[in-house]
């Protein structure tokens, strides 16, 4: 018979009673699930979910379970892993740079939606069946986001009305896609985008089927839920404005926003130096922690002592090195933890559903591989 993993109460259950010395995440599907309804009930369009911010088959067949039926792939082994979660989901390849046999995986997994940024990589699609959808993805220098993915994929528009062109010619159905950056937290880098795409749309004489407005919803990082409610709306009416009711249907493909609430990570702390004001942790930039170097600092974290209690000391800024003997295995000065947290307790670090165990390496014989099945997470204000 198949094996049932065991559920736990919460990650404070869990770790009083299995006093785990590597790091673990701990997984709460039935937050996934809500993010997903939030997602399906406020974004005026398909969601889609991007699979690289976390490609673990728990967070896939959820998602297809919470009715999210399309997603994101940027390789063959994320085409793999999307159809072992969900036999039937519909795939869009927005990685817009293949290699011929990564271009025939593609066709192979069936892809029905491949973005383009060049003529040569249009040119290389020559094999890909006119019943899919080609998107042209263009990039505008529009601030807002913690990273700019415009720096390395998108199409100046000038370009992208010439592609335009050509998908439509070559006999594909033409959409256009963008992407405003991670962790965007104005949502007026969305609005400019829908409105230099509808310029794009009557410069190239082209009707577009759907309009890609990508990933790059915030996440909660300071502990205030980010109002994606407000971000839904602006993008919808800024379509409604730009291309009226006749527009192109809008697809988003959030992959932080979508995952990383329903993640706690716990790693403890393997010791203290010069009276705790040096703190070291069995994770660290190698392992789960490496988005918290590129982010900055969270505003929620919590410590648990052995018997599953949370710390209430006076909280103290320490300096916070991971497991590793490398320098740089060192998180941004200053995380704030009680100052009654021991040796022997865990950090717990809510939030880290993102970028966290789909980057984790194994360097030094440590890293993040662990995930535990919880019906809540602690340590999280409203979501
Ligand atoms: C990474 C990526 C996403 C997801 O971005 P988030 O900031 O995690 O929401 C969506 N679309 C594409 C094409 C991406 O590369």
């Amino acid at each position: 018979m198949q094996q049932i993993p065991p559920l736990w109460l919460s990650p404070e259950s869990h770790l009083a009673r299995s006093a785990p010395d590597h790091p673990i995440l701990y997984f709460s599907p039935r937050v996934l699930h809500e993010v997903a309804g939030r997602f399906q009930r406020g974004f005026p369009g398909l969601v889609t979910y991007a699979v690289k911010a976390n490609p673990h088959p728990a967070v896939l067949s959820n998602l297809a379970a919470a009715g999210i039926t399309a997603f994101d792939v940027a390789s063959p082994a994320e085409m793999a892993a999307v159809r072992a979660a969900s036999p039937d989901a519909v795939m869009h390849y927005n990685n817009p740079m293949r290699s011929k046999a990564e271009i025939a995986a593609g066709i192979e997994h069936g892809v029905a939606s491949w973005s383009v940024d060049e003529l040569s990589e249009l040119e290389k699609l020559g094999a890909v069946p006119r019943s899919c959808e080609v998107a042209v993805r263009f990039a505008l220098p529009v601030a807002g986001a913690a990273y700019d993915f415009g720096s390395k994929f998108g199409a100046a528009p000038e370009e992208a009305i010439e592609l335009l062109k050509q998908v439509a010619a070559a006999g594909w159905t033409p959409a256009l896609c963008f992407h405003p950056g991670t962790q965007c937290e104005d949502e007026s880098a969305w609005v400019e985008y829908v409105h230099a795409a509808k310029r794009i749309v009557d410069a190239a004489g082209v009707k577009i089927a759907r309009l890609n407005v990508g990933g790059g919803f915030a996440a909660n990082r300071d502990g205030v839920a980010p109002d994606l409610e407000k971000v839904f709306a602006a993008i919808g009416a800024a379509a409604d404005q730009a291309f009226g009711a006749d527009g192109p249907t809008l697809i988003c493909e959030p992959g932080r926003a979508m995952v990383s609430e329903s993640f706690t990570l716990a790693a403890r702390i393997k010791g203290m130096r010069k009276g705790g004001e040096v703190v070291f942790l069995n994770d660290g930039i190698y392992g789960g922690l490496v988005d918290i170097r590129d982010m900055g600092l969270p505003g929620r974290v919590e410590v648990v002592g052995a018997d599953g209690a949370h710390r209430a000391g006076l909280r103290q800024p320490r300096v916070v090195f991971g497991p590793t003997c490398d320098s740089l295995d060192r998180l941004p000065d200053g995380l704030p933890l009680p100052g009654d947290a021991e040796t022997g307790d865990y950090v717990l670090f809510p939030g880290l559903g993102a970028y966290s165990s789909a980057m984790s390496t194994h360097f030094n014989g440590y890293g993040l591989s662990d995930v535990a099945t919880v019906i809540e997470l602690s340590g999280q204000a409203a979501r």
